[in-house]
């Protein structure tokens, strides 16, 4: 296997003054005798064309060096683990000591760490992708594992024994399936049959690390289905997500969708919407049907039809399953509250028309009507096509959007309270009351509010 490729990195792809910055920690680093390489990602995303983050620096100093190289730019992120973080520029790289991994006693960490070779180090990355290093200056690229031929073919291999490398962290499967799904690869059939047969031990990762990768395969694939076949198929996505796995076969009516099952009509609907994906809407595009398998129910058709299939209340159980989902996978609250009210709110939308004034205001008031209205944009656009009522969303939208939506209340509590109302459940009636009606525009004052209160007591 060729070590020094004939291959060269051009750094067009990432930010001038970060490239700049990195070969300048290289440039201290290489003067004081050390060996040094940019690593991993920024090596792939820059062959593959594509844009990236972070530049992650390898080399031959022990952490200690690099931090009396740096002295009050470093930060001990990972010491034990032999990286360094180094600030220069308003930049921070991970400056890591070539190393291998000591046992991974418990499919997560290793348990020590040993410094090494470039080739050593190649070696504990995940994928041959992955593994690859280059010259900060030239650009030349070193590859230990089989990664250039293997992004050429746009193929995503565990370097080494697949499931050796599940078993020493079992988040790699997840990962490797994340990698093909966002970068429209394809995965080799050996680490697949590996993550197939061992997809169980996905149970014992941490939520939040499953959590993350999800989000970003869901966030960032240009078709997050690829991804989403892919953990069906290998059976990962049953070991973390089995209400999204039970939308596969769960049949709709053929009238409203002829596209066909629930996961299929998802699928369509992620593919749809352009990356990068917001996480709330990505999250609730996924989620937005997730009460039809509990709720499907078939019906006899008076007419003596096909038997009718129908889901009934799937929004209001969908969104309490959404927040069940992502509570459990350790979501930030907000997220949580927000793809919540998307699930809850997407069939309520179809009813736009026949809202009152007030409830139309209150439902296109909610922070999160715009990620809402883009659900129900892909999810009309996938089943019946019926527009009507999302156009009339939209104009209100529009139309509302230049006044503050929901403007704040004439009359608070504390009125109530002064004109004699006495705290309690009445007291919150009234509020709403008034608050409908200035919604509606029939109270534009606090005196006028206080002759409608009269006549509502
Ligand atoms: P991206 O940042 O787009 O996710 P990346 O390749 O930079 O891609 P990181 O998670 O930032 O991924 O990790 C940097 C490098 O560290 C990877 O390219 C890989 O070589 C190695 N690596 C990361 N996580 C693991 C892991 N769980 N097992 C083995 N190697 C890993
Ligand atoms: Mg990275």
């Amino acid at each position: 296997m060729g070590v020094v490729t004939a291959m060269t990195v051009d750094f067009t792809t990432c930010d001038v003054a970060m490239l700049r910055a990195a070969r300048a920690v290289a440039a201290r680093l290489a003067e004081a005798g050390h060996a040094v390489l940019f690593a991993g990602g920024c090596v792939r995303d820059a062959l593959l064309g594509r844009p990236f983050k972070d530049i992650d620096v390898a080399t031959s100093a022990t952490p200690d060096q690099v931090e009396a190289l740096f002295v009050g730019h470093t930060v001990a992120v990972g010491k034990a683990f032999g990286v360094v973080l180094v600030l220069r520029d308003g930049f921070s790289f991970d400056v890591a000591t070539f190393r291998t991994d000591g046992a991974y006693v418990d499919g997560r960490h290793p348990s020590g760490v040993c410094f090494a070779t470039p080739e050593g180090d190649a070696a504990r990355r995940d994928f041959t992708v992955n593994g690859l290093f280059c010259d900060p200056f030239s650009g030349v690229v070193r590859d230990e594992v089989g990664g250039v031929q293997d992004l050429a073919a746009r193929v995503i291999r565990a370097i080494g024994d697949p499931a050796a490398r599940f078993r020493e962290d079992h988040l790699r499967m997840l990962r490797a399936v994340r990698f093909v799904s966002v970068l429209d690869f394809t995965l080799d059939p050996a680490t697949q049959a590996a993550v197939a047969a061992h997809a169980a031990w996905l149970a014992r990762v941490s939520a939040e690390r499953i959590a993350s990768e999800m989000t970003r395969l869901l966030c960032e694939s240009p078709r997050p289905s690829v991804g989403l076949n892919l953990l069906r198929e290998t059976g990962l996505l049953r070991e973390f997500l089995p209400e999204v796995q039970a939308l596969h076969g769960t049949r709709q009516p053929p009238r409203y969708h002829p596209e066909g099952d629930v996961w299929t009509h998802t699928c369509l609907m992620l593919d749809e919407v352009p990356a990068p994906r917001d996480p709330v809407l990505a999250w609730s595009l996924l989620l937005h049907d997730i009460g039809k398998p509990v709720t499907f129910c078939r019906e006899v058709d008076a007419a003596g039809g096909e038997p009718l299939i129908r889901f009934p209340c799937h929004a209001p159980v969908g969104a309490a399953m959404a927040e069940a989902i992502l509570t459990r996978l350790r979501q930030p609250a907000a997220r949580v509250e927000q793809v919540k009210a998307v699930v809850a709110g997407h069939m309520q939308g179809v009813e736009a028309e026949k809202m009152r004034p007030a409830t139309l205001r209150r439902f296109i008031g909610n922070p999160v009507f715009p990620v809402l209205l883009e659900v129900m944009r892909a999810d009309i656009q996938h089943s019946n096509k019926l527009f009507g009522p999302w156009l009339f969303l939209k104009a209100a939208f529009e139309a509302y959007r230049a006044e503050p939506v929901l403007p704040p209340p004439l009359v608070r509590g504390r009125d109530l309270v002064a004109w004699g109302i006495a705290p309690g459940p009445r007291m919150g009636e009234l509020l709403r009351a008034l608050y409908d009606a200035q919604l509606e525009g029939r109270l534009t004052t606090r005196d006028q509010a206080r002759v409608f209160m009269a006549t509502l007591k």
